[in-house]
């Protein structure tokens, strides 16, 4: 199954995100149909993560951005089922130290870009500062309005040097969060997750919809383009990022180094 095009956004592509169904499950109606394809695809997912490894030649950093509750944490699950813990690092984004807010905003997100052979995963990532901070005037409209191209100078400066950039903005509805919210409200094992910030931050929805709007816009770029994934259905969203990561590893065409020693002329002792 391939990624629909429209659901990647053209560089320049103005997006409504009114226009996009977070409820499509393409050909398929229930997990059920997706759970083979996915486990086949996780354990293909494992291959390609070990010729990464070996080759070294490209490291794969994996963006993900969405509403609170848009499931970031479960696809990290679903989609890295399998891989090789060693070779992947997920890094979260906060709200910035006092450290970090001495710095450029991208200081914090290049240190983290994952090195030669390995998968990182940004959980919210350099980009929430023209999200949460657009949303919130937490710095001038001067400020945040010169970072989408910066943003895109960094992405293509870190593509030129091996880094594979993929980004995945999962779309949930404002029902399906509020549905999630409530679940989350009525199961005293997940009352923990319950943060008061959620809940303000969802009086905001059309603000930020329209800063994700933008950020499609200006930062999806034929180096780096932004995916956008119909994720009110989990499955259907660990789903297609799973394909969509294991085609992209599989374009690079990554083969296994040659031995540097001649492998023919080794006796091994008994
Ligand atoms: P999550 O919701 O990702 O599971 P948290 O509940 O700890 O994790 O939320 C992290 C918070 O940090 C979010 O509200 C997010 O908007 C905020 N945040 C991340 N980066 C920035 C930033 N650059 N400036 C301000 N707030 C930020």
């Amino acid at each position: 199954m391939e990624l629909k095009t429209e659901n990647i956004v053209k560089p320049g592509e103005l997006v409504s995100l009114a226009d996009y169904t977070p409820e499509y499950t393409g050909t398929y109606r229930k997990k059920g149909q997706t759970k083979t394809r996915l486990k086949k695809l996780n354990k293909q997912l494992l291959k390609l993560q070990g010729l990464l490894y070996a080759e070294s030649q490209h490291s794969l950093l994996i963006i993900l951005q969405g509403m609170d509750t848009c499931g970031k944490d479960g696809t990290i699950r679903g989609v890295m089922a399998g891989i090789n813990v060693q070779g992947c690092d997920v890094v979260s984004f906060k709200v910035p130290t006092a450290d970090e807010l001495s710095r450029d905003f991208l200081w914090r997100a290049h240190k983290a870009v994952p090195s030669k052979g390995k998968i990182g995963i940004f959980n919210r990532s350099h980009y929430e500062d023209v999200l949460v901070v657009r949303v919130h005037d937490l710095v001038p409209e001067q400020v945040w309005g010169q970072r989408y191209q910066q943003i895109n100078d960094f992405e293509k400066m870190l593509v030129e040097n091996g880094t594979v950039v993929m980004k995945f903005y999962l779309h949930i509805s404002k029902d399906e969060q509020k549905a999630r919210l409530e679940s989350r409200m009525s199961d005293p094992t997940k009352h923990w997750k319950v943060e008061a910030s959620d809940i303000r931050e969802r009086a905001y929805w059309e603000d930020y919809m329209k800063a994700y709007e933008v950020m499609l816009q200006k930062c999806s770029t034929e180096w780096a383009p932004w995916h956008i994934i119909p994720a009110n259905k989990k499955w259907y969203r660990n789903l297609v990022i799973t394909e969509c990561i294991v085609e992209t590893l599989r374009k690079l065409n990554m083969k296994y180094p040659e031995p540097a020693i001649d492998i023919t002329k080794i006796d091994i002792d008994d």
